[in-house]
């Protein structure tokens, strides 16, 4: 137990504290001592000091989360998340602690593990680079660094949507304290912390689609187009494009409004959404006036199995597969070659599939 430890015990006293694991009170003259483990009464301060040594786990876990942990609820029911706290008693919550425990959040792999006098000490990196070692890795020690990490994926791909699934590898943070270990947390994932407390104390307040699209200035008149015709599918369709866990890790919680779920799921990620991210809006927003056009009909020749081979590619493209089919692949309907073979044998010289022209009604004499 730190001198500082004791003082800290001492002061409490004053007051009276009264914790899960901990009571300690004074009358001015003599102390009252409590833990699970032992009960002391009528101690002068030499003897608290005694009682408070032998069972030091406690005041030093008592010390770690009122004066070093950082003083803000959802920061703190993280950290207690992280190493779940509620699992145990302090003795075998210390014994896990010391071996190191961890836990994963999004796309990051956090480790705590205990350090000198009951302080904690946290490790995050990439949940594929588990495995690695910290030496093979670049190592960062400020939170900070972590903005330049989230920026770009292994391809070297702008990420415009942080909670993608397609965060970079190769890095660790190491050596962070408590509150370093929610910084890079919040700089990676930013607000997943605070809206998982929320969302825990079921206080989340959710925007939903309707909503948020009104607050839009300057679109408010496209709110009923997007709206229109379908009912609500549009908005189902762009859950489903963009919102599904291979493409967020953000559960989705805001459906079309209040009173009208959306049939998509909203994923099972561990922290939510709460209102249509800018991202989202703005791809919604272009693809109304797509999904506005008329429908018309055309009239294509293909063999089965080019028709199959233009469902294939659609959902190459959409699932993020198309670079990964190799060049001699050529079963595959979304290979390069067969692609070229295919828009060689259909496409006319200006690119029109079979030959058609696309009609447009003001193209139209
Ligand atoms: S709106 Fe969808 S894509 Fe955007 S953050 Fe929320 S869940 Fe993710």
């Amino acid at each position: 137990m730190t001198a500082s430890q004791f003082d800290a015990l001492v002061d409490a006293a004053e007051t009276g504290l009264d914790s899960d694991t901990l009571t300690v009170d004074t009358d001015g003259e003599t102390y009252d001592f409590a833990v699970p483990d032992g009960e002391y009464s009528g101690l002068s301060e030499s003897e608290l000091r005694e009682a408070a040594a032998q069972h030091r786990e406690y005041v030093a876990e008592w010390y770690f989360w009122h004066h070093v942990a950082p003083d803000a609820p959802e920061r703190r029911a993280f950290l207690r998340w992280v190493e779940r706290s509620d699992d145990g008693t302090v003795p075998e919550r210390h014994e896990r602690l010391h071996a190191g425990t961890t836990r994963r959040w999004g796309q990051l792999r956090i480790r705590v593990q205990l350090a000198e006098a009951g302080r904690r000490t946290y490790q995050v990196r990439h949940v594929d680079d588990e495995d690695e070692p910290v030496e093979d890795l670049a190592i960062h020690t400020d939170p900070l660094d972590a903005r330049e990490i989230r920026k770009y994926d292994d391809d070297g791909r702008y990420r415009p949507l942080s909670t993608a699934p397609t965060l970079g590898r190769g890095w660790v943070f190491v050596d962070l304290t408590a509150a370093q270990l929610v910084s890079t947390v919040d700089t990676v994932y930013p607000a997943t912390v605070a809206n998982w407390y929320r969302e825990r104390e079921g206080e989340l307040d959710v925007t939903h689609w309707h909503e948020a699209v009104s607050r839009q200035t300057g679109i408010y008149g496209v709110v009923e187009t997007w709206d229109r015709g379908n009912g609500h599918d549009h908005v189902e369709w762009v859950a489903e494009a963009c919102c599904d866990d291979s493409q967020c890790l953000k559960r989705r919680e805001w459906e079309y409004d209040e009173e009208t779920p959306l049939d998509v799921d909203g994923g099972a990620g561990r922290f939510p959404c709460r209102e249509p991210c800018s991202l989202v809006v703005s791809a919604a927003r272009k693809w109304t006036r797509i999904d506005a056009e008329d429908e018309q009909t055309y009239e294509f020749e293909l063999t089965p199995s080019e028709k199959e081979q233009v469902e294939e590619i659609i959902d190459a493209v959409a699932e993020g597969r198309a670079d990964e089919i190799r060049e001699a692949d050529f079963g595959d309907g979304a290979n390069r070659w067969r692609a070229r073979f295919l828009r060689a044998k259909r496409f006319d010289e200006d690119g029109n599939l079979g030959g058609v022209l696309t009609e447009r009604p003001d193209e139209e004499e």
